[in-house]
């Protein structure tokens, strides 16, 4: 392992305009942190990703690194990319346990957060580091939202939460899980207590369902509410997987790991939305796909399905054929997923588009002065580096409008 990251490091050519940085969605400064590495300057280089993206050591595991950092290296033209990636995940794991987190003085003032996903969690730290109050609520159990729910373990263990929770702990970060806002609590009463804004990273959490018939039925599932507890569900030797999206690639490489023999993809169109990355990887556990087919019904034997009449562009434009039962004990529908509306309905002056998504300013704050949003809630689901960039835009928001108010 030592050796394979310092060869990485090594290849780096530190290029002037440094392509790899514009390729990553924060703007890693990829040749500085490497040129730290070199010359063993290990937290220092820790220091540096955290400040730039709290969220450094999971972007590392889980961003597609072959359409950000890596895919834009110039040493793709003479075949192999430095593999940041690798570099990035070792100085930012040591550096998550090592941290000495500096932050200013307590300056009065308290914010809320609602949502413990990596916009939540990235808006917090910002904020504690400043000098704010930050009071965490979270409508589940453990922090990190789709990082603790949705990511399997196997391709991010659970365990790098818990050690976040600490830090978040240290910085003085006060963390109020099983509270439901919009439900339990409303933003309003947050004002009336006290809070001066308020962080809204609540991602996406609904799943998007069919509109056919047996989606009821017992043996038909939605792939994110399996996810966040696989153990949960009996799924049985075959299943199929209704889309082939990036989370159905987790759900089928989940099920392999909970019981299935065989796993079978499907969707309508012909070009998968999952990564190039995420596919292999379902295909080396064994998972079969199957495009161009559309659902038209569920039964208790399995998915019933017709081909699909694509247009020259691969674009599904009808169906055609006769009706083909596809036997399965389980049928688990991941096709995507829209935020919840518990927030919008409950608080004045909070509006969402078309799609459920909160809308934002240029400084990610919502159509309710004081309160800003970032992550999946604003641009639907995506990735965490995405959700770190916006809520880093948001914190500062938030801090020049309360620094505005005083
Ligand atoms: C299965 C799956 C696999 C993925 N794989 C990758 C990957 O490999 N790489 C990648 O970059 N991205 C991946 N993503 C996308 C990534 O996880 C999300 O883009 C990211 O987590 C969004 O962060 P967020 O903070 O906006 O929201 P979330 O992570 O969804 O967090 C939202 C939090 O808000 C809480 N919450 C919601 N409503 C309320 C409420 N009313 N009151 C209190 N709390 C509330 C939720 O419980 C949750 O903890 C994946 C997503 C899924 C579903
Ligand atoms: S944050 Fe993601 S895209 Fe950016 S350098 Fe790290 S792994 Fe690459």
């Amino acid at each position: 392992m030592a050796l394979r990251i310092t060869n990485e490091a090594n290849r780096c050519l530190q290029c002037k305009k440094p392509l790899c940085q514009q390729g990553c969605p924060a703007h890693t400064p990829i040749p500085q942190i490497i040129a730290l590495f070199k010359e063993n300057r290990l937290m220092e280089a820790g220091e540096k990703l955290f400040e730039n993206n709290p969220m450094s050591v999971v972007c590392a595991m889980v961003c597609d690194h072959m359409a950000q950092c890596a895919g834009h290296c110039v040493l793709n033209h003479k075949g192999q990319p430095v593999h940041f990636y690798e570099i990035e995940q070792y100085i930012s794991d040591a550096y998550l346990d090592r941290m000495k987190l500096e932050k200013a003085p307590y300056n009065g003032k308290n914010c809320a957060v609602i949502g413990s996903g990596p916009a939540g969690l990235t808006a917090a730290i910002i904020l504690a580091k400043a000098g704010y109050g930050v009071t965490i609520f979270e409508e589940k159990d453990r922090i990190g939202g789709m990082l603790q729910y949705g990511i399997p373990d196997f391709r991010l263990p659970k365990t790098i939460l818990d050690r976040y929770k600490t830090r978040l702990l240290e910085l003085g970060i006060r963390i109020r899980p099983h509270v439901v806002m919009g439900g339990d609590l409303m933003i309003d009463n947050l004002f009336r207590d006290g809070y001066k804004s308020v962080f809204v990273g609540t991602g996406v959490w609904r799943p998007s369902s069919l509109g056919i018939e047996g989606e009821t039925l017992a043996n038909v599932h939605f792939g994110i509410s399996y996810l966040a507890r696989p153990i949960s569900y009996t799924v049985g030797e075959t299943v199929a997987v209704i889309g082939m999206g990036n989370v159905a690639m987790d759900v089928a490489r989940t099920a392999f790991r909970h019981g299935a023999r065989r796993v079978m993809l499907f969707q309508r169109g012909s070009k998968p939305a999952a990564s190039d990355h995420e596919m292999e990887y379902a295909q080396l556990d064994g998972a079969e796909f199957f495009p161009g087919k559309s659902i038209q019904r569920i039964t208790p034997e399995g998915p019933v399905f017709k081909n699909t009449v694509l247009n020259d562009q691969g674009r599904p434009i009808g169906v055609e054929g006769e009706d083909e039962l596809v036997p399965a004990d389980t049928t688990i529908i991941a096709i995507n997923q829209r935020p919840k509306d518990k927030l919008v309905n409950t608080t004045h002056g909070l509006e969402a588009n078309e799609r459920g998504l909160l809308i934002v300013d240029e400084h990610n704050m919502t159509t309710r002065p004081g309160v800003f949003a970032a992550g999946d809630v604003v641009h639907g689901s995506l990735t965490v580096v995405h959700a770190v960039e916006e809520a880093k835009n948001a914190a500062a928001g938030m801090i020049a409008y309360m620094e505005e108010e005083k």
